[in-house]
C-alpha cells in the first residue's frame, strides 16, 4: 500500500467520473450548471488540495478556479480541466457562467455564508440578464457517501496506521503519565507511520473523565484500576481514520467496569451486525441501542450510533435514531456506542468498518486492535 494507491486516487479520470455524476444531478436541480465552492467538495470533484478554490461543473464541462498561490499545484493537480487564477473563485465562477449564457446556476447553500450568497445573486443576475441561483442541495456529500476502491484503500491504509501507533502505545507504561502526553505520543507515532496528520483532535480521557464523551486531554494522570477511554485517528492523503478504545489500568477491573465495558462491546456488535447494503440507518442505531436499553443503560448513551468517514471526519451517512436514509455498498462508517457514568467513568468502543453485501462477507472491519477489554 502506498504509491500506487495513492496515485490511482489522483488518476484525472476518477474526477471527471464525479463529475459526470454530478452533472447528471443538474435536472433534479432544475439548474444549468452546479457552483460548488466547499474545499472538500472541490477536492472531490477535481483532486485539487489546496485550501482555495471552486469549480463550476456545467452539462458540457468543467471550469475551476484558485488563485495566484496554487498556480502551479493546480496545474499539477487538475490538468484537464479549464483553470481560472483570480483570487475570488466562486465571483469569478459566477461570472464566466453568466458570460456564458448560463440562467440558473446551483450553488451549495450551505456552505455559502449570507453575505456570499448575496454577492453571488446580485452579481449574478447583473451579468446574466434574469438570471437566478437555486440550491444544489447535498448533491456532492451524497455522491461521496459511496467510495470507489481507490479511496477505501486510502482509509483502509489510516486505519492500518492508527493500529499500529496504538499498538505501541499500549507497550509503554501509561500510569502516571497526563492524558495530554498520551495524546501526543500516540500522535507522533501516526505520524512516524506515515500519517499526514491526526483526523481530530485526540480524546485522551482517564478515570471519571472517561465519561465526558468529548473530553480534551488535560494535565489528569492516568491512575491505577481507572479507565482510559481514547478515540483517536490518522489522516491519510486526505482521508480520515475514527476508532476508540477504552483500556483499564494497573491492575484487574472492577466488578461494575467489567460490566459496563460488556456491555458496550455486545451493543457495538450488534451495531455491526446490522450494517449491510439497504439498511435504514436508524434500524443500525436501533439495534445497538436496544441492548443497552434493555440494560437500564439508555440514558446514559445519549449520542448517536455512527457517522460516515471519508475526506471528513464526519459525514453522510449518521446512523442515529430516527435518522433518515439507508447504507449503501462501500460506505465506511463508523459503529460507536457508549455509556458514560458521570463521575465514575465511561467506556466507548468504536470501529470504521465499510459496508459490504453478506454474500462477499458482511461489513469491512478497516480498525482492527482488539476490543477485549485489555488491562495496560
Ligand atoms: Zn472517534
Ligand atoms: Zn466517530
Amino acid at each position: 500500500m502506498g504509491i500506487d494507491t495513492a496515485s490511482r486516487a489522483h488518476d484525472p479520470a476518477i474526477h471527471a467520473a464525479r463529475r459526470d455524476r454530478l452533472r447528471a444531478r443538474l435536472d433534479a436541480v432544475d439548474a444549468d450548471a452546479a457552483l460548488v465552492t466547499k474545499l472538500v467538495n472541490v477536492r472531490y470533484l477535481t483532486g485539487f488540495t489546496g485550501s482555495n478554490g471552486a469549480v463550476l461543473v456545467t452539462r458540457s464541462g468543467a471550469v475551476f478556479c484558485t488563485d495566484f498561490r496554487y498556480d502551479t499545484q493546480a496545474a499539477e493537480e487538475v490538468p484537464d480541466v479549464e483553470r481560472m487564477i483570480v483570487r475570488n473563485a466562486a465571483a469569478a465562477l459566477v461570472e464566466h457562467a453568466a458570460k456564458d449564457g448560463l440562467r440558473k446556476l446551483a450553488v451549495e447553500e450551505h456552505v455559502v455564508t449570507v453575505e456570499e450568497y448575496r454577492l453571488l445573486a446580485s452579481a449574478f443576475q447583473e451579468s446574466a440578464a434574469s438570471g437566478s441561483l437555486t440550491g444544489l442541495g447535498h448533491a456532492v456529500e451524497d455522491l461521496r457517501r459511496v467510495k470507489d476502491e481507490a479511496e477505501i484503500d486510502l482509509i483502509r491504509e489510516a486505519c492500518a496506521i492508527g493500529d499500529r501507533a496504538l499498538a505501541e502505545l499500549t507497550e509503554s507504561i501509561l500510569i502516571g503519565r497526563t492524558e495530554r502526553h498520551i495524546a501526543q505520543e500516540l500522535e507522533r507515532r501516526m505520524t512516524d507511520h506515515g500519517a499526514d496528520g491526526r483526523a481530530f483532535d485526540t480524546i485522551v480521557a482517564s478515570g471519571p473523565n472517561s465519561a465526558i464523551p468529548h473530553h480534551q486531554p488535560g494535565e489528569r494522570r492516568v491512575g491505577e484500576g481507572e479507565f482510559l477511554k481514547i478515540d483517536f485517528g490518522a489522516l491519510y492523503r486526505g482521508y480520515h481514520a475514527d476508532m476508540t478504545r477504552t483500556f483499564v489500568v494497573g491492575r484487574a477491573p472492577a466488578d461494575w467496569q467489567v460490566e459496563v465495558y460488556d456491555l458496550v462491546f455486545a451493543a457495538q456488535k450488534a451495531g455491526r451486525l446490522a450494517l449491510e447494503p439497504g439498511a435504514a440507518c436508524a434500524d443500525v442505531d436501533a439495534a445497538a441501542r436496544a441492548v443497552i436499553e434493555a440494560a437500564g443503560y439508555g440514558e446514559q448513551f445519549g449520542h448517536g450510533l455512527g457517522h460516515g468517514v471519508g475526506l471528513e471526519i464526519h459525514e453522510d451517512p449518521r446512523l442515529g435514531p430516527g435518522l433518515p436514509g439507508t447504507l449503501d455498498d462501500r460506505t465506511p462508517v463508523t459503529v460507536e456506542p457508549g455509556v458514560y457514568l458521570p463521575g465514575r467513568g465511561g467506556v466507548r468502543i468504536e470501529d470504521t468498518l465499510v459496508v459490504r453485501p453478506r454474500p462477499d462477507g458482511g461489513p469491512e472491519l478497516l480498525t482492527i486492535t482488539t476490543k477485549e477489554l485489555l488491562v495496560l
